[in-house]
């Protein structure tokens, strides 16, 4: 491909959803400006809800939204600091901050190639416009493209599939501020109120083929999920049935294994990946949005000493492969031990042999007998 008419950046980071923003928005609280390209037209909220714990609420403090979003979200009991938000919630109070002109909505990219001129990233959009950037940062999300021009390995699917609604009770719920997760029969379902009149909730259950053609069609979720549930109580079976259509979403659950993210080449010259990009998980720690959001602080800490009197040569190549390399070691670990807790779980909740249930059990006991250790995290100061 030619590359003619190229716009030139600095700093591009390619998705607008909760890591993506928070990476810009971390950026520029460091008074570093970044471009971020949202193949959406306008912010993009599925899912309708979000649980953030003790270490997402580090980060978010850090990026000094923290105190405006607990005024939207109730605590819930036991998990530390633990509060749902509305996603759009979050997802606008990330892109407020921003100054005007960071999110590209409606530009999707279709390819990255590296320049063989200069080295650096060359990212191709839909609409046949080009730019050449210096960084390139993929927050874009399970099928990340940035992912695979690093040759990272496709997220493996798992044989169940999430299903995430929405319900509001006009005349209240009535349920403590607790999360309540029930297991029963290979369907996992997990419940937060969001405050007195409504609730987010989401299920793993065994993905079908059906699942494929269903997905689209809010009734026939409702319909196919109620089934999957037998034996759950009444109250569980009504507040799906009376979710909001509109918020009701069906995905097969895919994931990158512990091993993947040990191993994984999260860079290659000056792009890398953060978010789902990096580490998609499982549902059962409900991790993946503070997960990603500490990304985004570390990321920003790294980068930005790397980013002052950029010149074009191989100097501030290296410069800026360093401080990629000093974020991904950061991460690493911290990001193998969620994601070998969070498999875990699920192969014991998942697992129908008996054998791989205890060997499960075992590995909780050795090394994640603290059930919330987890979201003690701290990313530490931006
Ligand atoms: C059932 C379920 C329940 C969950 N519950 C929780 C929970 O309670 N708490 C929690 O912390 N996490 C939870 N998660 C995980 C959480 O939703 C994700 O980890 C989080 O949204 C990841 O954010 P992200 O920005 O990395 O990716 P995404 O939210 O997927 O954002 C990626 C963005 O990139 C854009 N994009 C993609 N490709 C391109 C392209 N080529 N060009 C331009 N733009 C592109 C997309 O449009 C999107 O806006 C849950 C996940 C599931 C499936």
């Amino acid at each position: 491909m030619a590359a003619a008419e190229a716009e030139h950046r600095d700093i591009v980071i390619v998705g607008g959803g909760i890591c993506g923003l928070a990476t810009a928005l971390a950026l520029h609280r460091k008074g570093i400006s970044s471009l971020v390209l949202e193949r959406s037209d306008a912010l993009r909220a599925t899912g309708t809800a979000i649980g953030i714990q003790t270490n997402g609420w580090r980060a978010l403090d850090q990026l000094r939204v923290g105190s405006k979003l607990r005024q939207t979200s109730l605590p819930l009991k036991g998990l530390g600091e633990a509060r749902c938000l509305r996603r759009s919630v979050l997802l606008e109070a990330l892109a407020g901050d921003l100054p005007s002109g960071t999110i590209r909505f409606g530009s999707r990219v279709l390819a990255i190639e590296t320049d063989p001129q200069t080295s650096y990233p060359i990212l191709w959009l839909h609409d046949g416009s080009v730019i050449k950037a210096k960084v390139v940062i993929g927050c874009d999300g399970v099928n990340s493209e940035v992912a695979n021009f690093l040759d990272l390995r496709p997220p493996r699917m798992s044989p169940t599939c999430n299903v995430r609604g929405f319900t509001i009770y006009p005349d209240g719920h009535g349920y403590p501020h607790d999360f309540v997760t029930i297991n029963h029969n290979r369907v996992f379902l997990g419940r937060i109120p969001l405050d007195d009149k409504s609730v987010y909730w989401f299920i793993a259950r065994p993905w079908t083929h059906q699942d494929s053609t269903i997905s689209k069609n809010s009734d026939l979720i409702k319909r196919s999920t109620v089934e999957s549930m037998l034996g759950f109580p009444a109250e569980i079976l009504e507040m799906i049935e009376n979710s909001k259509p509109d918020s009701l979403s069906l995905t097969r659950t895919s994931y990158r294994a512990p091993w993947d993210v040990l191993f994984g080449s999260f860079r290659k010259g000056t792009a890398t990946v953060a978010g789902d990009a990096m580490h998609v998980m499982g549902p059962f720690l409900g991790q993946g949005g503070s997960a990603a959001l500490e990304d985004a602080i570390v990321l920003a800490r790294c980068l930005v000493p790397s980013m002052t009197s950029l010149g074009h040569g191989e100097l501030s190549r290296e410069r800026i492969g360093g401080a990629l390399d000093s974020y991904i070691s950061e991460r690493r670990m911290r990001l193998v031990r969620l994601s070998a807790k969070t498999y875990t779980i699920g192969s014991l909740l998942e697992s129908t042999s008996l054998v791989a249930k205890l060997i499960c059990i075992l590995v909780i006991i050795l090394f994640f007998r603290d059930r919330l250790g987890h979201t003690q995290y701290d990313c530490g100061r931006l």
